[in-house]
């Protein structure tokens, strides 16, 4: 008899999840499995929040597929090499005779899911691969010469022309086969998840699983989508999504988020908001493609190939000053403290404080994207290293090395109150919401909050000089 195996990867739901549908509209007994890899969360500088979001996120969908007759069987592969082993011999040992997963594109998760096709294609086991994790797969888009798009304006035309052509069905739900499965990884999950060291403020300011994720996209659509044009830019309010680490992890599917703005904008007053949310889901399958198409990318290389010869600055007490949030410039170091107190940073404070480190203190982008990696989580390989190298001028940026963001000028025009900069740097609290901007003109500020690391002045001139000096000697 047909024996299907479902292999969960980056998308941990039932919901929107091709793969599993189309196991269990089949006849036949079909089984899950994820295989853990820690040793690759360990390569990848992967935050113990997101870990947490990750094991929590796959103890809900282990018991929710029992509830419904599928097994979910949990094994501890150690890293992808071990991965491979694992399905391999799972398959072998089952009898399975189909293996149903989603793709995924960076170069190791490409490696892998190659080495068990080629293990399996030899028992005459097929491995059938969807493209649930993007709405565009990151090979459908090229330009008229065959090359991949580079800069995301181009590719968003062709992106939207596609959506409204072949964009995905409305998610459904499988055809269950009832009964009661068996959540055969349960203790290995609990075991992992006692393993880890994270604190309980982090994770009680989060819900993992599908089911919390399909309620934070309802109550984002119903109450904040129609003003996200206006107020996404806005840190102190609750303007965007907040859906990254679901989306990231698969709790929730792309596709679900795209047909939900898209039903949306059927209302006038929802349109234009729901138009440029749906952007933002375009930029995330940019990301992925560019990194599919540009392997090298996942291993440390830049976009630019020119940017290889600047010069970075190893300066580790600057460093650690825009890690602990002590730059002198306060919403640079509000925006870091947001990171280390939630695990989470608003998209414009990722662009500021990541120029921040790469033009004003003229540190490696790689060091800002780990330090990002280790405490976010929705640390996403795709999106973490595409705007690092945005913000950095070594990647897709159109507009390349002389866009340097003024932290005052940003910090006037997105926190004019000082609201957000309150919030996480209690030192500046009893500041107006002028001096709050630049503290270091307050003579009698009280507390230590320490004075700019660096200047503003004369960076860009700096950075230009760098970045021309580089291109030349290419
Ligand atoms: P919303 O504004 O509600 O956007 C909806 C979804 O679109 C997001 O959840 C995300 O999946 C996607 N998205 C939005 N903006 C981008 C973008 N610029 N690039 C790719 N996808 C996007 N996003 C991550 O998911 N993981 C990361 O590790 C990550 N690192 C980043 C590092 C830097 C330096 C920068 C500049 C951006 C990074 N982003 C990353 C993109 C973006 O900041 C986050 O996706 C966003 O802040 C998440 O909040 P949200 O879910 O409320 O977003």
């Amino acid at each position: 008899m047909a024996m299907r195996l479902v292999w969960f990867r980056n998308d941990l739901r039932c919901h929107g999840h091709t793969p599993l549908r189309q196991a269990l509209a089949g006849a036949g007994p079909v089984l899950a499995l994820y295989v853990l890899c820690p040793g690759q969360w360990d390569a990848h500088d992967v935050a113990p929040l997101r870990r947490w979001y990750v094991l929590e996120s796959l103890r809900e969908l282990g018991e929710e597929l029992a509830a419904r007759g599928v097994d979910l069987h949990v094994i501890d592969g150690g890293d992808f090499a071990g991965a491979v082993e694992v399905v391999q011999r799972f398959v072998a040992d089952r009898g399975v005779t189909e293996v149903f997963c989603n793709r995924e594109y960076p170069v190791n998760e490409l490696n892998r899911d190659r080495a068990v096709a080629r293990s399996l294609e030899n028992t005459g086991v097929r491995i059938r691969g969807f493209d649930d994790g993007v709405l565009v797969p990151p090979r459908a888009l090229n330009t008229g010469k065959g090359t991949p798009y580079t800069v995301f304006t181009a590719y968003k035309r062709r992106w939207d022309a596609w959506m409204e052509e072949k964009g995905p069905p409305l998610p459904e739900t499988p055809r269950w086969p009832g009964g009661q499965g068996d959540f055969v990884g349960r203790a290995t999950v609990r075991k992992a998840l006692a393993e880890l060291s994270v604190s309980p403020r982090l994770t009680e300011l989060w819900q993992p699983g599908e089911a919390a994720a399909a309620r934070q996209l309802e109550r984002f659509v119903a109450r904040d989508l129609a003003h996200y044009k206006n107020r996404r830019d806005i840190p102190c309010e609750a303007g965007t999504s907040g859906l990254s680490a679901a989306l990231s992890a698969g709790t929730l599917a792309p596709a679900q988020a795209w047909w939900v703005a898209r039903l949306a904008m059927r209302d006038a007053g929802v349109r234009e908001g729901a138009a440029c949310w749906i952007g933002e889901l375009a930029w995330r399958d940019f990301y992925r493609q560019i990194l599919h198409r540009f392997p090298m990318l996942a291993k440390g290389a830049p976009f630019r190939p020119e940017t290889r010869l600047l010069q970075w600055n190893d300066n580790e007490t600057l460093f650690n000053a825009w890690c602990q949030g002590r730059t002198g410039y306060p919403l640079v170091d509000a925006a870091m403290r947001q990171l280390l107190s939630t695990g989470w940073m608003h998209n414009r404070l990722r662009m500021l404080t990541a120029m921040f480190l790469t033009k004003h203190l003229f540190i490696d982008w790689r060091k800002g994207e780990r330090f990002f990696m280790q405490h976010l989580i929705d640390g996403d390989v795709a999106a973490n290293n595409g705007g690092w190298q945005w913000s950095a001028s070594t990647g897709t940026d159109a507009a390349p090395y002389f866009r340097v963001f003024s932290p005052v000028r940003q910090s006037r025009r997105f926190d004019p109150q000082g609201h957000f900069i309150a919030r996480y740097v209690p030192e500046l609290a009893e500041l107006d919401n002028d001096s709050v901007h630049e503290p270091w003109k307050q003579p009698l500020l009280s507390g230590d909050y320490p004075p700019p690391v660096v200047a503003h002045e004369g960076v860009k001139q700096r950075v230009e000089a760098a970045f021309r000096a580089a291109r030349d000697t290419w």
